[in-house]
């Protein structure tokens, strides 16, 4: 195998150069602009940007949901997608929602049953199978979310602030969840939030976004040893030099 492919075959996920413009009133709006970087397999990054740095539009593009203007992104794999909104079909059981991602997969309708009762174990929603999305709260919701997304049997999951509604015991439960489950089932994670200490409490590396246009202002890796507490002193402090800069960046 020559240098190039095995350099490749490391990585999840690479975006470069990206650029993406929106038309807006006469003009283009800029929303990433020479986007760069690279996600090795089985790694948890999380990107932390402010409001309107382009963050969901580069999730968008790795989704396939968008065409960037210039440059490229390449995803190795399949993709799975959670937003802050789990997106429940309302008139499914939570059981029901899984099954249908399954079904989209291809898996017989004999072993639905039981794959979806198994998925919605590890996300400890046992005994919640028959309920409707309006019966849950907003963290089960978002479990079951999570339940869809490994239904996916993805190799990458896209995380759009998905957990940027929930109090914050809740989160802190998923927090605890999600990396088990990472840990677990070797999957690439790309996780979005304006929450730099959510993202020091998850990544493996945070890459900080400067403010529009939109592109990798700073990279953080994160050494402290999990699972983080998201209140540690030193979990603290790391977040609030990406805290700084992200005030630097929305100042300018
Ligand atoms: P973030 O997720 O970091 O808050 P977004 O990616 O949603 O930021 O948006 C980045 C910028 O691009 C914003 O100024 C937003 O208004 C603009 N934008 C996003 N999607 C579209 C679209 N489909 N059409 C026009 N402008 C858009
Ligand atoms: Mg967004």
């Amino acid at each position: 195998m020559s240098n190039i492919l095995q350099l490749s075959d490391k990585h999840s996920l690479s975006v470069e150069r990206l650029t993406m413009a929106f038309p807006h009133n006469d003009r283009l709006l800029v929303a990433l602009q020479g986007v760069t970087l690279e996600v090795e397999r089985g790694e948890l990054v999380c990107i932390v940007g402010a409001s309107g740095s382009g963050k969901s539009t580069l999730l968008n593009i790795l989704a396939g949901l968008d065409e960037p203007t210039a440059g490229r992104a390449h995803v190795h794999g399949r993709v799975a997608l959670m937003f802050q909104e789990a997106a429940l079909l309302p008139w499914l059981t939570a059981a029901g929602n899984v099954e249908l991602a399954l079904e989209l997969r291809g898996v017989k309708r004999s072993e639905r049953t039981e794959v979806a009762r198994e998925l919605l174990h590890r996300v400890h929603l046992d005994g919640f199978e028959k309920r409707l999305p309006h019966e849950l709260s907003g963290g089960m919701k978002q479990r079951v979310a999570l339940a869809r997304a490994l239904a996916q049997d993805a190799d990458v999951l896209l995380m759009d602030e998905p957990f940027g509604a929930l109090d914050a015991i809740t989160r802190d439960r998923l927090h605890e969840e999600l990396e088990r489950i990472w840990t677990e089932s070797g999957l690439t994670i790309l996780f979005v939030t304006h929450n730099a200490r959510e993202a020091v409490r998850l990544g493996d590396r945070v890459l900080v976004f400067t403010s529009r246009p939109g592109r990798v202002g700073h990279e953080v890796k994160v050494d402290l040893p999990r699972p983080r507490s998201l209140d540690s002193p030193e979990l603290a402090v790391i977040a609030g030099r990406i805290t700084d800069r992200l005030k630097q960046e929305m100042v300018d």
